[in-house]
């Protein structure tokens, strides 16, 4: 069992590769046995369909068996050379293959020679012909067939590699074969057999075996579909044994919703919930009221009514004698928030206090104080609350707002930091060893596979349904040469007395660019079409105090239009604004044009919105086409992976997980659910995966993650 692990053996301490061979290997970034074996092909290519030359039809790969009647080099009038071989399988029906600008081609056949040809069949002048077909010398003394999966000499199913640059296929197959037969029955099987079994995967070996020498096109499906199942499985083991350790963390004070408490704060919402905002007061209830660290994460689509989600639960935990915390991660959004829990909490003893750096040295020392006493219930501020030294007499719930810029990888980090909800030094509960419970609110709606893997470590609870009476918003795609007419229509909704934005265009190289075009299209309209109106400016590069000021001038009707950047993006609530315009609206992603129109989608009133675009690719084009298919900010999460791969979602960047190596969220989305189900069955059933067959998954678990998520217990 001391032996080396055979996928860490570097591949230039192996006598029998050669340098140059090891060359082209580093330049595919393959260093060891395992990097080697690793190296998944692309796609495969079915050549088991074997035809006699007669049958032959243009449509799809298909393989020819028969002899070479002819061999010819010649050269075409544009200077081209080609080679011709010409096979025929009855003497009579030819089929020829052509290689252009590969002289040494010619090299490789004999007169009567049997090959097999694969390729995609073109009907030339007076016979069927194949350029670059795959060849198989079918029967050769010099070259004996090998492989697995041989019918007639060759494999029938055939891997494709991802770029090889100058290493040729076959010398990549042979070096496969190699390595594969000396090393692939030492390989110790991370997966535990009873999975195994349950889905019946086959053992690693074989996996590795059908995934670069299928003897049947399904044998490489299944082969590469077990080693995604591994891969997932870790990721899942990785973020069940997260969520449990924060969970074990300490304990969290039970806060209980009797239905007196569920009366009382419904009387102060002057609507009822919907069903979706129902099961979810109902599953974070069900959170609080037990001492385990509630971890969720609250997603609703723009304006489907999740901050008064929020509300409840921080009213149930008032209502239990326990702190609040309300953060925003803007001071503009901290204001929002705490007029919305002005206009909630209007006729409540709730003592509120909202935390900005508008206070004065002096009062923020005295509501420091009165937080660290516990005279007051219910703290909104921005993340700076617990960034600096604050004390809670007996903080119960911590509620972030937007956070779906934060993967589990910096909520880690948060926690290591002592900065949220552990009792470090930044925050600190005067009650001991009791932690808060958290709620994570995101806008923003994201595809359920990119859920379970970047808040792979919370519960979620989901709100879809928008409220009842909101209309519609009618997306409209215009050609510049409409703008006339647009600013027409404009000054028509805007007469009516309702507002509107104008969205500038991102500029992708800078964020300084973004405000001068903000700035220019201010000027310009101020200068020109809309002279006689009052326009506003708001760009990111504004102090929050202007920002605040422009967007309290908005709320309060004294500018009829805002232009802005995307700042505008995140959670802005002006129901009022209805009307919308997006410059260059090829430059936002999908999501991004679901935030912004959202905006307008808040009142009675059915919103208009107007894209000004000029895609200049395709993929630009599909999006904005399925933006004005739909408003449904699921869907279009859905599709907007779709378009961009899960890159964008699941870079490192955003949550520091790293990318996957062979699974996709896309293509394998069923394999991430299954492994997701064994892998939290797994946890609850091992807790530190502490059983000895489950210790080379735990290995493997920490190995991968154990850094980037702090899974100090079971290391
Ligand atoms: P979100 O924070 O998810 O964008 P909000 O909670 O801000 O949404 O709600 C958007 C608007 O819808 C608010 O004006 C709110 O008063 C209203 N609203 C929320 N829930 C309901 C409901 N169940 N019925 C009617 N209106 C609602
Ligand atoms: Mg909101």
């Amino acid at each position: 069992m001391t032996e080396t692990n055979p996928l860490q053996i570097p591949l230039d301490t192996l006598s029998d590769i050669s340098a140059a061979r090891l060359e082209l290997l580093e330049r595919l970034g393959l260093r060891n046995v395992g990097d080697l074996l690793f190296h998944f092909p692309r796609a495969y290519e079915d050549l088991s369909d074997v035809r006699s030359i007669a049958t032959l039809s243009a449509d799809g790969i298909q393989t020819v068996q028969g002899e070479v009647v002819e061999i010819e080099g010649r050269s075409l009038s544009d200077g081209r050379k080609v080679v011709s071989v010409v096979l025929s399988d009855d003497g009579k029906n030819c089929l020829e293959g052509v290689w252009f600008n590969q002289p040494f081609a010619a090299k490789r056949f004999r007169y009567g020679q049997r090959l097999s040809f694969s390729g995609k069949p073109k009907w030339f002048r007076d016979h069927w012909q194949m350029s670059n077909p795959r060849v198989q010398i079918l029967a050769s003394p010099s070259s004996p067939p090998q492989g697995g999966g041989m019918r007639g000499g060759g494999p029938e199913v055939v891997p494709v590699y991802p770029l090889t640059e100058d290493l040729r296929p076959e010398q990549l197959r042979s070096l496969l074969r190699k390595m594969i037969d000396r090393y692939a029955s030492r390989l110790t099987d991370v997966l535990p057999i009873t999975l195994r079994q349950k889905h019946d995967w086959p053992t690693c070996d074989q996996a590795l075996r059908d995934v670069h020498f299928p003897p049947t096109l399904s044998a490489a499906t299944r082969g590469r579909r077990r080693f995604v199942y591994e891969e997932f499985l870790i990721l899942q083991l990785a973020l069940a044994l997260r969520r449990r350790e924060v969970r074990e963390e300490g304990r969290a004070p039970i806060l209980t919703t009797t239905p007196a408490i569920d009366a009382r704060i419904r009387r102060l919402f002057p609507f009822s919930l919907t069903a979706d905002q129902d099961r979810a007061v109902a599953e974070i209830c069900r959170d609080l009221a037990s001492d385990k660290p509630m971890q969720r994460l609250l997603q609703a689509d723009v304006g489907a009514g999740k901050t008064a989600v929020a509300v409840y639960a921080l009213l149930v935990t008032v209502a239990n004698k326990h702190q609040a915390a309300l953060m925003a991660p803007t001071e503009v959004l901290a204001q929002q928030h705490a007029r919305t829990l002005d206009r909630y909490l209007a006729h409540s003893r709730v003592r509120r206090l909202l935390l900005t750096g508008a206070l004065t040295p002096a009062q923020r020392r005295d509501a420091l104080a009165a937080l660290a006493v516990g005279d007051i219930d219910l703290v909104i501020g921005t993340q700076a609350l617990v960034q600096e030294n604050v004390r809670f007499a007996r903080l119960g719930l911590v509620v972030i707002d937007e956070q779906h810029k934060f993967g589990v990888h910096q909520r880690a980090r948060f926690r290591r930091a002592g900065s949220v909800s552990d009792g470090g030094q930044s925050v600190a509960y005067a009650s001991g060893s009791s932690v808060p419970h958290y709620l994570v609110l995101t806008a923003t709606p994201i595809p359920r596979t990119v859920a379970l893997t970047v808040f792979g470590d919370l519960d979620v609870s989901i709100i879809r349904q928008l409220p009842p009476g909101r209309q519609p918003v009618t997306t409209r795609w215009e050609p510049t040469s409409q703008r006339p007419r647009v600013y027409a229509r404009l000054r028509e909704v805007l007469a009516q007395g309702k507002q509107g934005y104008i969205v500038c265009p991102l500029v992708e190289e800078s964020a300084t660019l973004d405000v001068k075009a903000a700035t220019q299209t201010y000027a310009e309209l101020c200068a020109g079409p809309f002279r006689d109106l009052r326009i506003g400016l708001l760009h990111g590069r504004q102090d929050e105090e202007t920002k605040a000021a422009v967007m309290d001038r908005f709320r309060r009707h004294e500018l009829d239009l805002l232009v802005c950047t995307s700042v505008v993006e995140v959670g802005v609530d002006v129901p009022n604004a209805t009307l919308m315009v997006i410059e260059h609206a090829e430059r936002f992603g999908l999501s991004q044009l679901h935030q912004l129109r959202g905006r307008i989608s808040r009142g009675p009133t059915a919103g208009l919105c107007f894209l000004f675009a000029e895609p200049s690719s395709e993929e630009a084009r599909r999006r904005l086409r399925a933006f004005l298919r739909t408003t449904d900010g699921f869907a279009l999460a859905e599709e907007d992976m779709k378009l961009r791969g899960t890159g964008e979602f699941f870079g490192a960047r955003q949550h520091g997980l790293g990318e996957l190596r062979l699974g996709s969220l896309i293509a394998d989305a069923d394999l991430l659910r299954t492994a997701r189900k064994d892998a939290f069955a797994l946890v609850a059933d091992d807790p530190g995966l502490r059983r000895p067959e489950h210790a080379l998954l735990r290995a493997a678990v920490l190995e991968r993650y154990g850094k980037t998520l702090d899974l100090a217990e079971i290391g």
